[in-house]
């Protein structure tokens, strides 16, 4: 029996569904020519097609060489191939079993619709030669399609999913597996090196950890010291409340197995307190946008989740989206953020919704632009995640803030920075303006002579448009 493991936004060795499996699977073959071989495929269209952010890529550059390492001491090699979209990676699976002979291809299961049409076409390919295509569940605790409501659909509204989530969780779904070593591999190749290139752009992702022990430490620190304090800190972008694990769930370095566990630590999630509890929501909340585009394959093809959504007129000045991307809007709790975003690929949750709602209810731009743009930049990219939240935000999506509902970027700021430490550090600029003023510093006697700009737009002014917009693309119907 010989297999290949296709590693894929599944980046680490414990708790692995599909390679703990593919690893039982030719250790109990018991043939005396049996082997076990790891691919990644680098796929650079796609990922451009993806709007893959260059910091994201090199996090995926660093991890390869670490989890070569990890998969040596289990007695595998990693292979990483190059092909340039995921219309290739059929026929190269299917050269690589041909020449090494492989009778099972093991691999964690994606979502994403061009994800499950690269699976289904791979599948097709392998079993034309007899090869066997075992995809498995692995990403969410709860696989999509398993949970649902009284009435047999998907849940559309987050707080009964939770609770459903909650009732049927048993602490068996959150154990975390170790593979074991390969005893014997005829494929282990002692010499294979992996390529560090991987022929896309990429920038410095040093700031982010690639290497299991301090991932999962980072883990631990925060289940420790920080997440029965979560609820009142999370809201704080000056505050380090909240855990900063995103880039690692979101190329499967950690398992949401894996934080679930480290968050029970053998309790159940009832004897969790506030802070525990909320932080373990937040982990639902991964899974609740993971169902969804498991059964709304129309949002991976740039469609609202709600219809009348679609028919948004959007009417804001184009040139004005480069002011917001470089964090030049003049209010400035929206620039800190866009610059912390630029510069570490990562943002407060707070503020990936205060700029949303910015970009789209007072810069009234389309969201498919701030979330390719948020793709493009985010070391955590995530399309579920990122999709349902650019649509939370804009009211086009499921269980959505309501579109009415538009937050005023001077008092967020004022609410959840009030010092202005925030706004200070990433806007050195403004280290002199009072605090009264930090957030509407057009208001200050001297703010002539600081080197900020006027806001680009009035808040009160394009909050009335904005309404009048969702009302108009309401009224035209579903
Ligand atoms: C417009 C917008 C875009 C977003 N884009 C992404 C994205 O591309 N990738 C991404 O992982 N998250 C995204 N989020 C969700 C959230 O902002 C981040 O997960 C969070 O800020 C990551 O920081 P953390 O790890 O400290 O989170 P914590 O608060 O510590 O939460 C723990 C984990 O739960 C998950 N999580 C938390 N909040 C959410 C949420 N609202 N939706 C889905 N999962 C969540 C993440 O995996 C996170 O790492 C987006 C939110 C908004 C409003």
């Amino acid at each position: 029996m010989r297999g290949l493991v296709w590693f894929r936004r599944d980046l680490r060795t414990l708790d692995n569904t599909a390679l703990i499996q593919a690893i039982r699977t030719v250790s109990d073959s018991q043939h005396d020519n049996q082997g076990l071989m790891a691919l990644f495929v680098v796929t650079p269209e796609q990922w451009k097609q993806h709007n893959l952010s260059p910091m994201q890529a090199d996090l995926i550059r660093r991890r390869l060489v670490t989890l070569s390492e990890e998969l040596k001491a289990l007695n595998v090699s990693l292979h990483v191939g190059t092909v340039a979209s995921f219309n290739e990676c059929p026929s190269l699976l299917a050269q690589l079993c041909a020449r090494f002979n492989i009778d099972q291809v093991f691999a964690n299961a994606e979502y994403e619709v061009n994800e499950v049409i690269r699976d289904e076409a791979t599948q097709k390919a392998l079993s034309a030669q007899q090869v066997e295509f075992s995809l498995l569940a692995d990403k969410c605790v709860f696989t999509p399609g398993t949970l649902l409501n009284k009435q047999g659909s998907y849940f559309k509204v987050f707080t009964p999913f939770k609770k459903t989530w909650l009732q049927r969780f048993s602490v068996e779904q959150s154990l975390v597996h170790k593979p074991k070593t390969l005893e014997r591999n005829a494929l282990l190749d002692e010499n294979m090196q992996v390529n560090s290139d991987l022929d896309y752009p990429t920038a410095d992702s040093s700031k982010w950890h690639s290497d299991t022990k301090t991932v999962i430490a980072e883990l631990r620190r925060f289940a420790i010291e920080r997440a029965s304090d979560y609820q009142q800190d999370r809201d704080f972008p000056a505050i380090d409340g909240t855990s900063q694990l995103s880039p690692y769930l979101a190329l499967g370095m950690l398992s949401v197995r894996q934080c679930v566990a480290r968050l029970l630590n053998g309790r159940h999630p009832e004897q969790l307190d506030i802070g525990e509890q909320t932080w373990l929501s937040e982990l639902i909340w991964r899974e609740f946008y993971q169902h969804l585009i498991y059964f709304e394959p129309k949002l991976c093809k740039g469609r609202a989740f709600v219809p009348w959504s679609d028919n948004l007129h959007w009417q804001g000045e184009g040139e004005n989206l480069a002011k917001w991307q470089r964090g030049e809007t003049g209010y400035p709790i929206v620039d800190a953020a866009m610059k912390q975003l630029n510069e570490t690929g990562w943002m407060h949750n707070r503020l990936r919704m205060v700029v949303a709602s910015f970009l789209t209810k007072d810069l009234l731009l389309d969201w498919h632009d701030g979330e390719a743009y948020f793709m493009s930049r985010l070391v955590d990219g995530d399309f579920a995640a990122n999709n349902g939240g650019w649509q939370w935000s804009a009211s086009t999506g499921c269980d959505a803030q309501p579109y009415f509902r538009i937050f005023n970027p001077i008092s967020q700021g004022q609410k959840f920075d009030a010092d202005g430490s925030f706004v200070k550090k990433w806007l050195p600029e403004l280290k002199d303006v009072p605090t009264k003023y930090v957030h509407c510093p057009w208001l200050w006697a001297d703010f002539g002579s600081l080197d900020y700009p006027e806001p680009i737009v009035d808040h009160k002014q394009q909050r009335e448009k904005a309404l009048q917009m969702y009302k108009d693309a309401k009224g035209s119907g579903d």
